[in-house]
């Protein structure tokens, strides 16, 4: 099977290729695909919004992800806004920063618990769909630690750790728990299940 994957992050690319091993062949999106305006509501309407662009431009199978941050004491934000919870624009520092502010009320960890969400969906030219969850479930540390990964990991302490945060972890590490490692994973069992 040969699906296009929806980023053209080559480092996203090689590590779900990993998780998807051997049956499932991926490529990067071409340059020639424009990027999709991410504004669903949902990971899952934004996973799909973005895979049907690949699927309309390229005539191939295509598989999307889409990632949210859920922090309990926000009331579940920034969920689906995570990429711009600082503000249109925002780097990670910024939204790291947001982040620690506005948990600063917040210093107990049973307070500053959270998860992250991963849709990953595969839609195929006929209009199938094949999709799969993945969540990690932690707690926001109150001091950014670690240079690895990227996003919030220098804040997220992920509950079957050893008291890391992602950004202390090597990929391998992050990727055995990990949203993004679980949804890949389902949505490869579902499509090479008979
Ligand atoms: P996306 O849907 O994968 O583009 O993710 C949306 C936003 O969620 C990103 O801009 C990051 O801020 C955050 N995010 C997604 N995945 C991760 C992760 O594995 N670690 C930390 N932050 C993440």
């Amino acid at each position: 099977m040969r699906l296009v994957l929806a980023t053209a992050n080559r480092d996203k690319v090689a590590e779900i290729a990993v998780i998807l091993g051997d049956g499932i062949e991926l490529s990067p999106r071409p340059d020639s695909v424009p990027d999709v305006v991410e504004d669903a509501d949902t990971l899952e309407g934004n996973a799909r919004l973005k895979a049907v662009a690949i699927v309309e431009a390229t005539g191939e199978p295509a598989v999307a992800d889409d990632t949210g941050l859920e922090v309990d004491a926000l009331d579940g934000a920034p969920g689906v806004h995570s990429a711009r919870f600082a503000g249109d624009g925002a780097t990670y520092a910024d939204n790291v920063a947001k982040m620690l502010e506005d948990l600063a009320g917040h210093p107990d960890p049973s307070e500053r618990t959270a998860r992250f969400r991963t849709v990953a969906l595969v839609r195929f030219p006929d209009g199938r769909e094949v999709m799969a969850e993945g969540v990690v479930e932690g707690t926001m540390a109150t001091e950014a630690r670690g240079d690895a990964g990227f996003g919030y990991d220098p804040l997220f302490l992920p509950t079957e750790g050893d008291g890391r945060t992602f950004a202390e972890m090597t990929p391998d590490e992050k990727h055995a728990v990990s949203h993004r490692g679980r949804a890949f994973r389902a949505l490869r069992d579902a499509l090479t299940s008979p």
